[in-house]
């Protein structure tokens, strides 16, 4: 590798820093993490060495309502705002949920990292393995046999790329998708939550990870259509991060260039496609741009006296005109 492809590798890589440590990614991906902001990085909670956002529970659009027990990080949506394992421990107690003061607060789980040679096979889990010389998680080793029992056929290999982490109340974990997807669902994240303040639930978005882990997809478009098929917020979100990212790195002048025009480029709303557009329509609209210049111009209109040319005289940018009028 020459001198100056070091330096501008070096140079990408310092840019997406805060995206991916020091994961190794391509200069495209850099150029896309590159619009990346670390200031909204540090506000969503991401960690760009083990590739986890960890979601602030205040967060006004990606927060969530969260198990009022000390020390409980649990989401809790329902009106008493008290979990389900709490809601168990205030039952083994014979307390009620009046009494919830009562019950001693929660430590939290050492996040302790496990060595590698500790740790479960499944690409996303960083879970220590049941046993020294097991291979997965107690809770991977339980979903093998669940998703074996399913398809006997399974390809195991595959399936330790593409399984779902175990996720804690506010993780999405994105380890095990390709660095491209992740870029742009980042993008796409702070795109939406800095131009429309539009919520996400943090659920849709863990959902949506490990549907693009699943496919290995390389990038956002590969997860196609699947996202209109379901329901509300999901849908939106899905539809969202893709525009919302791709718009990021458009500019009306880039956008001028392609055949599907993104109008949220241009201020508007929607798209227009220009590759349905037929021989027919487009002869017929400049027939209703030509009637529109000739009005302009005014009649009656003197046709250029060049027996094969039937243009108006005075028509701009025509040669024949300009010689002739
Ligand atoms: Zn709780
Ligand atoms: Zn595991």
């Amino acid at each position: 590798m020459s001198a100056a492809r070091v330096r501008v590798t070096a140079r990408a890589a310092a840019r997406c820093e805060h995206v991916f440590a020091d994961h190794h990614v391509n200069a495209e991906t850099a150029r896309w993490a590159a619009r990346i902001d670390a200031e909204f990085l540090a506000e969503v909670g991401w960690d760009a060495s083990t590739l986890v956002l960890v979601l602030p529970p205040e967060h006004p659009l990606l927060g969530r309502p969260v198990c009022r027990v000390a020390g409980c990080a649990t989401t809790a949506a329902t009106r008493e705002r008290i979990c389900f394992s709490c809601r168990r421990r205030l039952a083994d107690r014979r307390l009620d949920i009046a009494d919830v003061d009562q019950l001693p607060a929660l430590v939290p789980a050492s996040a302790k990292p496990v060595d590698e040679d500790e740790a479960c096979l499944v690409t996303a889990c960083g879970r220590a393995r049941r046993h020294a010389d097991g291979t997965y998680c107690d809770a991977h080793q339980q979903r093998l046999r669940a998703a074996r029992s399913m398809d006997p056929g399974l390809d195991e290999r595959r399936w330790r790329r593409t399984a779902a982490p175990v996720s804690g109340s506010g993780e999405v974990n994105m380890h095990g998708l390709a660095p491209m997807a992740i870029a742009q669902v980042l993008l796409g994240l702070q795109q939406r939550c800095n131009l429309t303040g539009v919520k996400t639930r943090e659920s849709d978005l863990r959902v949506f990870c490990n549907e693009l882990r699943e496919l290995q997809a390389s990038t956002l478009a590969d997860y196609g259509d699947r996202g209109h098929d379901r329901a509300g917020t999901f849908a939106a979100m899905v539809n969202a991060l893709t525009s919302q990212a791709s718009r990021a790195l458009s500019s009306p002048e880039t956008e001028i260039g392609k055949d599907v025009w993104d109008l949220g480029v241009f201020g508007h709303n929607g798209f227009l496609d220009f590759t349905t557009i037929t021989q027919r329509w487009l002869r017929e609209t400049a027939k209703r741009w030509a009637a529109d210049e000739l009005v302009v111009l005014g009649n009656p209109v003197r046709v250029c006296d060049v027996r094969v040319c039937a243009r108006p005289v005075g028509f701009q940018n025509s040669a024949a005109g300009g010689d002739l009028g």
